[in-house]
């Protein structure tokens, strides 16, 4: 099979894979003949970035699976591609003509791995909330959340109008992207019809989806975010609901709020309320079939998927913090640095 083909092969079966503009650079080196063994210091060097970065985007290669460590060690520790792509090397005739063909018919529809920015603008929301930024700022003078926190929406869209995908990285990894109360008060303003809540609204989608989020100390606060709403939304219905408010986790609230939840059916009975019954009336009992269709809502759209994913990164992190999940949990949301705020 010629090199070329075994290269097509190889991106089509990575396809959905995403990697970064770097990785994309030196995996197609490997292919097309690289000059040496592949180690950190030389990814760096051909890469134009910095050892520690170089490290990352191998680890992440490792991860993935598609590269692997060869049988050298210590100082002399390199890379190569994984063994379940050298198969298109060693493949018998008849199936590599079958891959070959299959490679040439799909080739033209373009084989071509993903960058970060490629993978942003796969979502509708960027694409329509990312024109040509002229740098006004006047996203940043209408926004609500710049008046208090450490964030510049204007700042957001030039990093992603670089199409950096180093820059692109490091916001995903960042704070800045959960900033944003997506209140779209930016979309009325823009004179370029930028909408740069929309574009976080992917910038999140993607952080998540990389497991990005778990970087930044306000990425991980989804975790307890998504067990107060979500779990709230799925077993009563409603997305706050008084039995999932824990006093202890919220003293601020006062004594009087302690005792209202401890006095739940009195007091709302005094407010009017139909708390937990049958039929209509506020705080109403909602029925297990809506309580059904809520769930199937979330499995249709991807929402369980999504948290099964929050879950998953955040297990992950909590195990390299050294705590267990309900140490971590506590943690993100129990601590705030005072690093986000404007004053
Ligand atoms: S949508 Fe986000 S970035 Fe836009 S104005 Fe509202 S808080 Fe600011
Ligand atoms: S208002 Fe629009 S054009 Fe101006 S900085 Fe914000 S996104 Fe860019």
């Amino acid at each position: 099979m010629a090199q070329e083909s075994k290269k097509s092969l190889f991106w089509q079966e990575c396809k959905s894979v995403v990697l970064n503009e770097r990785q994309i650079k030196i995996i197609n080196m490997l292919w097309d003949g690289f000059d040496g063994k592949l180690n950190t210091s030389k990814w760096a060097k051909t890469a134009n970035t910095s050892p520690a970065t170089a490290l990352r985007d191998i680890q992440d290669l490792v991860e993935k699976g598609i590269l692997c460590k060869t049988a050298e060690a210590g100082r002399s520790t390199n890379y190569e591609l994984a063994e379940k792509y050298r198969h298109y090397v060693e493949a018998g005739s008849e199936t590599s003509e079958a891959a070959e063909r299959e490679a040439a018919a799909q080739e033209k529809q373009s084989a071509a791995p993903v960058s970060l920015f490629d993978e942003l603008n796969k979502d509708y929301r960027f694409r329509e909330g990312f024109h040509t930024c002229i740098n006004c700022g006047t996203c940043t003078a209408i926004c609500p959340a710049a008046e208090f926190y450490c964030y510049d929406p204007r700042q957001i869209v030039t990093i992603v109008q670089t199409k950096d995908d180093e820059k692109i990285e490091e916001l995903l990894k960042s704070d800045k992207i959960w900033y944003c109360g997506e209140c779209m008060s930016c979309v009325t303003r823009c004179p370029r019809k930028n909408g740069p809540g929309l574009v976080i609204m992917a910038l999140r989608e993607l952080s998540i989806r990389l497991g990005y989020f778990v970087e930044s100390e306000k990425g991980r606060q989804l975790l307890p975010l998504m067990h107060a709403l979500a779990g709230s939304t799925l077993k009563y219905g409603y997305c706050i609901h008084p039995k999932m408010f824990k006093w202890e986790a919220h003293k601020e609230s006062g004594p009087v709020f302690k005792w209202h939840l401890e006095h739940l059916e009195q007091s709302m009975a005094r407010l009017g309320a139909n708390y937990m019954g049958d039929g209509p009336g506020i705080l109403r009992k909602i029925p297990q079939e809506s309580l059904d269709e809520v769930k199937a809502i979330f499995d249709v759209t991807g929402a369980t998927e999504r948290m099964k994913i929050i879950e998953e990164f955040s297990a992950k992190k909590a195990q390299e913090m050294g705590l267990s999940m309900e140490e971590y949990e506590q943690r993100a949301f129990e601590y705030c640095s005072n690093k986000h705020f404007n004053n």
